[in-house]
């Protein structure tokens, strides 16, 4: 086996089990969120994407014949930190849910960009184009966290005004 399939295999794993940590991250942002309609239709929309992110992974997978692994470390740091946040100071948990998500993207864009590479390595063409297809939603997404970070904010604080007064 050559390092380029090992590592291969192995980042596969990672990003799967990445996305698993994805789905459990979203799902608990989604309920929080009913009072900001667009955030919560991209937040739905991101999480039915991250769904069929793993469905493809796992196509990879089983092409390569790997099976999944146990939660990333990093990933599952950050979801932690999202849920820890999020209990800690329960009033802007919309708040810790976005600088969360908005960093969870770029963890995924990170890792999306080194498979792409490595999927090239190995003249695994398949499995680049996959990756490359999953890097540009999650681009698009973190791109719509970033330009939509003032505006949500400002609603939070428009809200959280008006519920303290
Ligand atoms: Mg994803
Ligand atoms: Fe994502």
């Amino acid at each position: 086996m050559t390092q380029a399939q090992e590592h291969l295999d192995q980042w596969l794993r990672d990003a799967h089990a990445m996305e698993e940590q994805a789905v459990k991250m979203l799902g608990d942002l989604v309920k929080r969120i009913e009072n900001y309609p667009q955030l919560h239709t991209r937040i739905e929309q991101h999480l039915s994407e991250t769904h069929a992110q793993m469905a493809s992974l796992e196509a990879c997978m089983k092409r390569r014949n790997i099976s999944s692994s146990t939660i990333k470390d990093t990933a599952g740091k950050i979801v932690a930190m999202a849920q820890g946040m999020g209990n800690m100071f329960a009033s802007d948990e919309v708040i810790k849910g976005l600088l969360a998500s908005y960093t969870f993207e770029h963890m995924e864009i990170a890792s999306y960009k080194i498979l792409i590479a490595a999927a090239e390595a190995d003249g695994d063409n398949e499995t680049r184009k996959v990756c490359e297809t999953i890097c540009k939603e999650e681009e698009d997404m973190a791109a719509w966290l970033g330009e939509n970070m003032h505006k949500n904010t400002k609603q939070y604080l428009k809200e959280a005004n008006a519920s303290h007064a």
